[in-house]
């Protein structure tokens, strides 16, 4: 019998994407989310791509009731847990909704997956745990510990609560993925980045400057130590990264204890390159006005994927290209998103 996943925040972003690739390659996928920020069509759409749907329980991770029965009804064997927010503006005016959601959330995940006996997580995490990096590339080996903002801290709290938890009990196996800057969408244009009200960052927001929606972009600092003074960051396909989680289940079913992964293509790009890349994609034109830096970001961050490769056997697939043009045709077919 195939294995059974949960995945938190499945119809997310990043989950959905997963949740496709878990079921292209056979797994039975349980998704638990509570919607927050994300629509349930992102589901029905990955039934449509694969023509398998998975089990989808609308929930939040901290009702204890809820994952009992949920883990009582299903034998899963594996938690895959993206559910969490994300927004680091958000995040500094609402601190404590952000260490509810991702930190107190994660923990009741993991006492209701004790309970059950299922040892086996994949956390997201993100390159923010490095906080402002003094060296560049960034391995996994880099000091973390002083993230920027609120966001940032709840997930570096959750992977010290994890690192905690591994350590007390040789059961425990946990794979923390560091993603760097996920971008793109999946190549159908069926399934992609929805995000609510004005977006946040860099590629929704060109996305929607070139179908109209909004006038032009504003590029945050023309004054950085770059290449052209923008800032750079490391971008990664979606689809690379949903593949990065079926190897990190692979390795958590081998291996016990806590490890962490860096996913990100190892290349940096500044936001030039990526409104002149999105152009070449798209053939839109991008207005842009270079403006002042916004608080909290650092110059340049981009990935040493050594690790993943060699351990792993992952390594992104996709390049600058790709992303673009799957963004633009997510964003070209679905101007409103989900909503239709
Ligand atoms: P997303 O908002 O699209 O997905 C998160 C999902 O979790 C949403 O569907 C939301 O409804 C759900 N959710 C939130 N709180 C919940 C709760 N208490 N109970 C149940 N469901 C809940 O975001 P995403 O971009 O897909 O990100 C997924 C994960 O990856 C998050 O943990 C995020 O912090 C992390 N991450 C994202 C990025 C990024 O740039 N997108 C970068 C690094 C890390
Ligand atoms: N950025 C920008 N304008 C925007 C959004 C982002 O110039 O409207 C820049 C931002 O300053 C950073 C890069 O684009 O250099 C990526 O930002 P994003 O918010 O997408 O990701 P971050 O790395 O900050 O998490």
């Amino acid at each position: 019998m195939a294995d059974k996943i949960l995945v938190t925040g499945g119809a997310g972003y990043i989950g959905s994407h997963a949740v496709l690739a878990l079921l292209e390659a056979g797994f039975e996928v349980v998704v638990l989310d509570n919607l927050c920020n994300s629509s349930a069509e992102s589901l029905v759409r990955v039934a449509g791509i694969c023509g398998r749907a998975p089990v989808f329980i609308e929930g939040d991770i901290h009702d204890a009731r809820l994952l009992d029965g949920l883990f009582a009804a299903h034998e899963i064997t594996a938690v895959l847990h993206f559910a969490g927010l994300k927004a680091v503006g958000e995040s500094v005016r609402k601190p404590l909704e952000y260490y509810e959601n991702n930190v107190v959330g994660s923990v009741r995940l993991c006492q209701a997956m004790s309970r059950a006996g299922v040892f086996r997580l994949v956390f997201s995490s993100s390159a923010t745990v490095y906080g402002e990096p003094a060296e560049m590339p960034l391995s996994e080996d880099s000091p973390t510990g002083s993230p920027t903002n609120p966001y940032g801290r709840s997930k570096l709290m959750v992977e010290e609560v994890l690192r905690d938890l591994a350590a007390s009990d040789p059961r425990w196996s946990i794979a923390v993925l560091r993603y760097f800057n996920p971008v793109g969408a999946h190549h159908s244009g069926q399934i992609g980045e929805d995000p609510r009200g004005i977006p946040n960052n860099l590629l929704p927001y060109i996305g929607q400057v070139a179908i109209g929606k909004l006038k032009e972009l504003a590029v945050f600092g023309g004054d950085y130590p770059t290449q052209d003074g923008t800032g750079v960051r490391d971008y990664i396909h979606v689809v690379d990264l949903a593949d990065g989680h079926l190897k990190a289940l692979q390795a958590i079913a081998c291996q016990a204890g806590w490890r962490a992964w860096n996913l990100g293509a190892g290349q940096g790009y500044s936001v030039l390159d990526m409104i002149q890349a999105f152009e070449q994609a798209s053939g839109c034109v991008i207005p842009y006005r270079i403006i002042a830096r916004r608080p909290g970001d650092i110059p340049a961050c981009w990935a040493d994927p050594a690790r993943a490769e060699r351990e792993l056997g992952w390594k992104a697939q996709r390049g600058l290209a790709d992303m673009m043009a799957d963004t633009w045709r997510w964003q070209s077919m679905n101007p409103q998103g989900y909503a239709r």
